[in-house]
């Protein structure tokens, strides 16, 4: 049955979403398909479950978490040969992403307390009388809806954090990466075997729709920007809060005094890292022309030599997704047609389930390779006068997710990096922020809202809950009708005028 299938394309057989590997079509595994009814009795299951862990407290939490950062720290090279067969990416990028995930759910063990525990902040200038504090509470369940292309590091940048913040979870692993999802589920169970605290449901897009009607009291979403506003409108529906985190089409600035050698290296690893499928993988570089072909001829020199397929050594794996070539096919073609200069690749590098590594140079602005999320190891190279012309094109896209900026001058880079429009730039390195726990990441435009990671990646997994205690009385009792209303109106006015009209 399975012969007759496009290798890496999931299917159901018999209730069951059965993976297969993108390159072999090897069956990697059979997971039973949540009916909604099944999805929201997870849900129900959660309730109890977040009872339980939040009670745990921050330091209950932190103990558990840490156990399970170090059980998958233990087992790294089990998991990581399990992303190979269902991901079909080389193992040392799995070993990549995994030592990036492992931090992060570090980081957010033990960094909840400090973020969100209940604090003191200053008293109001009129009020004086009240003592103020805040602290985040948990939303309680939260849905996690994730993409394949990362199937550890994104969906963990939500469920870790959601999980430190003292909330249960479900979670809707991508159709393409069930396998891996459902060992990240086991093996949390085995350091928290007391209550479903996370929960994962299989299925199609249907069972992702469900879990957002299913009652959770937040959806964080990963995906494409046309599932996002998907998520959006089935949670509209109860007012269901969500974090969409979407896609990108990243721009690198290559400045006229950058270091060529190391924005070349950079802007290959951004740009087909993972085969290209990375939501904050570089797909433009805009580099000054008077230095643009030394950086074409430096990026088309170590591009050649990256080894693509998927046995042993190879750099670059298969495409996961096989409708996804089709899209890379159609961006490569409509470039050229529109006269883009092929550096290397090109039309013929798409080989189903491989496209081998592509540089398109001079490619017109109006073209899909620019506008478009290509999600391939395709990159465009676009000469521009200067830095502040590479600005003004990098930003005139839809999305604004991440982006990097090369340049010798520290705060000429810095300035450059804060004029892009998206949530993260990395200077004179790609996609450094993604291993830096302590930053917040998302971003802006078609690429969503919200954020992961960092004090505000906390935060977004819980609600702000204020409280201000009297621990006197009132000087001036404004707020009750047993005052003097002439003379309060009269006393308030001459405070605030004292205060405030100056
Ligand atoms: P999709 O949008 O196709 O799917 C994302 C998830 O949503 C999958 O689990 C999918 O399930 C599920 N889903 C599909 N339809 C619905 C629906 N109607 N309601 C609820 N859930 C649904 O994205 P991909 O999996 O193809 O992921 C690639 C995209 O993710 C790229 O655009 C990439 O840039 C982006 N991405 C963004 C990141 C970020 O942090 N900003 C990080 C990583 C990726 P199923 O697979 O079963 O269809």
């Amino acid at each position: 049955m399975t012969a007759t299938r496009i290798p890496g394309t999931p299917f159901v057989d018999d209730g069951a979403l059965v993976s297969t590997n993108p390159a072999t079509g090897e069956e990697v595994g059979r997971f039973p398909v949540a009916s909604a009814d099944e999805v929201t009795a997870a849900v129900e299951r959660a309730r109890t479950a977040q009872e339980w862990w939040a009670a745990l407290g921050f330091a209950g939490r932190r103990t558990r978490l840490l156990k399970y950062r170090a059980l998958v720290a233990q087992r790294m090279e089990e998991l990581a040969a399990l992303m190979r067969r269902e991901g079909g990416k080389p193992e040392v990028d799995a070993v990549v992403e995994l030592a990036s995930a492992i931090d992060h759910v570090h980081w957010a063990a033990t960094n909840a307390r400090r973020v969100l525990r209940l604090r003191r902040v200053r008293a109001a200038r009129l009020q004086l009388e009240f003592a103020s504090s805040v602290e985040y509470q948990p939303h309680g369940v939260v849905g996690v809806i994730g993409p394949w292309n990362y199937p550890v590091f994104t969906p963990m940048g939500s469920i870790g954090y959601a999980l430190a913040a003292g909330n249960a979870v479900v979670y809707k692993p991508s159709e393409y990466t069930p396998a891996v999802g459902q060992w990240l589920v086991e093996r949390f169970a085995e350091v928290v075997p007391e209550h479903p605290v996370l929960q994962i449901v299989h299925g199609l897009g249907e069972t992702g729709a469900a879990l957002c009607r299913s009652g959770v009291n937040k959806i964080a979403f990963t995906g494409s920007t046309a599932t996002g506003k998907r998520v959006m409108a089935a949670c509209a529906e109860s007012l269901t809060p969500v974090l969409v985190e979407c896609g990108g089409k990243d721009a690198m600035i290559v400045d006229s005094d950058a270091d060529l050698t190391a924005a070349a290296d950079a802007a290959l690893w951004g740009g087909v890292y993972n085969a290209g499928q990375t939501c904050v993988g570089i797909e433009r570089v805009y580099v000054v022309s008077s230095v643009a072909d030394r950086f074409v001829a430096e990026l088309v020199a170590s591009a050649s030599k990256l080894k693509v397929g998927f046995e042993e050594g190879s750099e670059v794996g298969p495409i996961t997704m096989p409708a996804q070539v089709e899209i890379i096919r159609r961006h490569i073609d409509d470039a050229v047609a529109a006269g883009a200069t092929v550096a290397l690749g090109g039309p013929d590098a798409v080989k189903p389930p491989y496209v081998h590594p592509t540089i398109l140079v001079d490619v017109p602005e109006t073209s899909a390779a620019v506008r478009e999320e290509t999600f391939g190891p395709v990159l465009v190279v676009n000469r521009v006068r200067d830095a502040d012309e590479a600005i003004e094109r990098a930003n005139a896209v839809s999305y604004g997710l991440g982006g990097a900026v090369f340049s010798k001058r520290r705060a000429r880079a810095i300035d450059l990096a804060r004029r892009l429009r998206s949530g993260m730039t990395a200077v004179n390195s790609v996609l450094s922020f993604a291993g830096t726990p302590s930053v917040p990441f998302g971003g802006v435009g078609d690429s969503g809202f919200g954020r992961i990671h960092g004090d505000d990646g906390l935060r977004e997994f819980t609600r702000p809950k204020s409280i201000t205690a009297r621990r006197a009385r009132s000087v001036l009792p404004a707020t009750t009708f047993r005052r003097d209303p002439a003379a309060t109106a009269r006393r308030l006015i001459k405070i605030i005028k004292l205060v405030h009209g100056r």
